[in-house]
């Protein structure tokens, strides 16, 4: 089964986008219950559901045979999935993967941080939504702001070449702290995002329209705090924060880090979509807010054939790539809760 893979066409949808980039949700679970992301009371899938880390690693071989560059592994919460550390390993030596990187809450990073450096992981991206035990207990219910901390530490001494700290920012709850939340990551050489919120499954915690935070007016109130670079400046006069390229990374004087806005409600991004996402279950998500999918698990499971029969797959779904999300706060869509998807 360790046929070499001749090179292929890259992956391009019907609306010109090359698509580069997996994310992987490696399982559904989690260790906490972020209100924005599940509900209290999570029922998981059946763990014949999921997909096995060998069959993980034969669809992102696939992938990166067509040419995708970068994968990310997300979750539910990647750590609590055992063989983690030895799936990094595998998918990190893939020919022609050039960045391996991962989504976590933080919480296990004391333990596997190193491991995770020393296992091919480049990046990572860390949730933080306070500076304030209190509020992480009450955001993500069963959090200990202390373990997220000493975990981001773990991680700042175990030389990744990246850290980005995301911020789920709701009103009412956390804006008030994205200042304090941008300094402590800019202090340490991170970088940090704030992610307007997303209406993906249905939750009881919070109406979504009453928490709706807009990226511009957070870049608007950072920028009367932090000496933003004007090389590439966000346009913070528009009605919609958006600069020249796709990056939506703001340069800071005085620091190494950036920090970055991401707008999913406010500005469709979607023209400049790159991405594709693989669901816990094996299902090939084209977009994270319309339901089109394709079932890979199906393909991959007790199939000799696999490596043939997955590029043929994965290139019809990508004919399937629907050209934008259409988001509205008042309703949700999307049943699928945010672990499910892979963020
Ligand atoms: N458990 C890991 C973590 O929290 O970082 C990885 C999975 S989590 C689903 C990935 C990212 O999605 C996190 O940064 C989280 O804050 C974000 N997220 C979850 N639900 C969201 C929502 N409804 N809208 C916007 N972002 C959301
Ligand atoms: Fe778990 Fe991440 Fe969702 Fe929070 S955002 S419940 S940590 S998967």
């Amino acid at each position: 089964m360790n046929h070499k893979l001749t090179a292929q066409p890259a992956l391009i949808d019907p609306f010109g986008r090359t698509v580069n980039y997996l994310r992987i949700s490696v399982t559904d679970r989690c260790n906490l219950r972020c209100v924005y992301c599940m509900a209290e009371d999570m029922i998981f899938l059946p763990r014949e559901q999921l997909l096995s880390l060998e069959e993980i690693e034969t669809i992102a071989k696939a992938f990166v045979g067509l040419g995708v560059n970068k994968i990310r592994l997300t979750g539910g919460e990647p750590m609590v999935r055992k063989g983690i550390v030895g799936l990094c390993e595998k998918l990190s030596s893939l020919d022609g993967l050039n960045e391996l990187v991962m989504t976590t809450n933080g919480v296990l990073l004391d333990q596997h941080a190193n491991d995770l450096a020393k296992a091919g992981v480049k990046r990572l991206n860390i949730s933080l939504d306070s500076l304030q035990a209190k509020r992480v207990k009450q955001i993500t219910r069963h959090g200990q702001l202390a373990d997220v901390l000493s975990g981001i530490e773990a991680a700042g001494n175990a030389g990744f070449e990246r850290i980005k700290l995301n911020v789920v920012v709701l009103a009412g709850v956390n804006d008030d702290e994205v200042i304090d939340l941008a300094e402590f990551a800019l202090v340490r050489g991170f970088d940090i995002s704030f992610i307007e919120e997303m209406p993906l499954g249905e939750i009881s915690s919070h109406k979504r329209k009453d928490t709706q935070v807009a990226s511009l007016s957070l870049a608007q109130r950072l920028a009367e705090k932090f000496d933003f670079e004007p090389e590439n400046n966000l346009d913070l006069n528009s009605n919609q924060l958006s600069n020249k390229g796709p990056s939506r990374y703001q340069k800071v004087s005085g620091y190494t880090g950036r920090i970055g806005f991401i707008s999913p409600m406010t500005d469709n991004f979607c023209s400049r979509c790159n991405r594709v996402r693989l669901t816990s279950e094996g299902k090939l998500l084209l977009c994270l807010g319309n339901e089109h999918s394709m079932d890979l698990r199906e393909i991959v499971r007790d199939n000799t054939n696999a490596e043939v029969d997955l590029p043929i797959a994965i290139r019809d779904a990508i004919t399937r790539k629907p050209e934008k999300h259409h988001f509205d706060a008042n309703k949700t869509d999307i049943i699928r809760f945010m672990n499910m998807t892979g963020g």
